[in-house]
């Protein structure tokens, strides 16, 4: 294994999404090369400084065993549909395990908005910008304009929203557009523009502030999704993911305006 190859996979690596053969082959090459192998401790290290700072919310026992009951119940069977999709061939092979994770949030996610809600209040928009994002990863509602292509995505939010949000084109630092849409959270119509990282779907969610100051992100959790909230040149930036905190960190650094 080549030190690029490696390298490539380490955030896949950490997020366990690799099989066991492709673990061991760079588990031996992270033994043996320390350039790598301290590339790999950072990635873990900023995971674990990033998780030591969020808010997190913790589902009741009552809950998980109502979700788990939920979840064991036999399924009625379901024909296979078509996706509902412009996606291409690679697109299509993450969308899959996708809308059966997505199946599973809906089934949970009803109950534990509701949970989040009774223990904070003050979270409303975490928790519609959580629904959005959930509904999202629903085959066929990812994006209103399917692009990769910045120039074809923003000028599609003229109108639509009142806001002109930065789309930057990141394929090339592994973050490629997928095309944006509009959703509704607090009581806007908001620009949501939608990036993937591997299998990860990343939104990214901005709407105008009337609050002129800025804020430093601000990470939480909830059902296994991470989110970044900041405020920065009056919108309200929020990013929602199920991928490595390290990560979307980068990411985050990547689209969100600096002071
Ligand atoms: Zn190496």
């Amino acid at each position: 294994m080549t030190c690029a190859d490696c390298l490539k996979n380490l955030g896949a690596l950490v997020d366990e999404e690799l099989p066991s053969g492709e673990i061991a082959r760079i588990e031996e090459h992270l033994a043996n090369c320390t350039e790598c192998a301290a590339a790999h401790q950072q990635l873990l290290d900023t995971s674990a400084r990033l998780k030591g700072g969020l808010m997190r919310y913790k589902t009741p026992d009552v809950l998980k065993a109502r979700i788990r009951a939920s979840l064991t119940e036999p399924q009625r069977e379901e024909r296979p549909r078509p996706m509902v999709l412009h996606a291409t061939g690679s697109e299509r092979r993450w969308m899959r395990p996708l809308a059966a994770a997505a199946m599973i949030a809906i089934v949970s996610s009803g109950l534990t908005f509701a949970a989040m809600r009774d223990r904070a209040p003050a979270n409303a928009v975490q928790s519609e910008v959580l629904a959005s994002h959930i509904r999202s990863l629903i085959p066929g509602h990812l994006t209103d304009v399917a692009s990769n292509d910045q120039h074809n995505v923003k000028p599609w939010f003229n109108g639509r929203v009142n806001l002109s949000p930065d789309v930057p084109r990141l394929d090339s630092l592994g973050f490629p557009l997928v095309g944006g849409r509009v959703d509704y959270i607090d009581g806007h119509n908001v620009a949501t523009i939608v990036y993937t990282r591997r299998q990860h779907v990343i939104n990214v969610f901005v709407w105008p502030s009337t609050d002129r100051s800025n804020t430093s992100p601000e990470v939480s959790s909830a059902n296994g999704y991470n989110i970044i909230h900041v405020r920065r040149r009056g919108e309200e930036i929020w990013l929602a993911s199920d991928l490595n905190l390290a990560e979307l960190s980068t990411f985050s650094a990547l689209v969100i305006p600096r002071d």
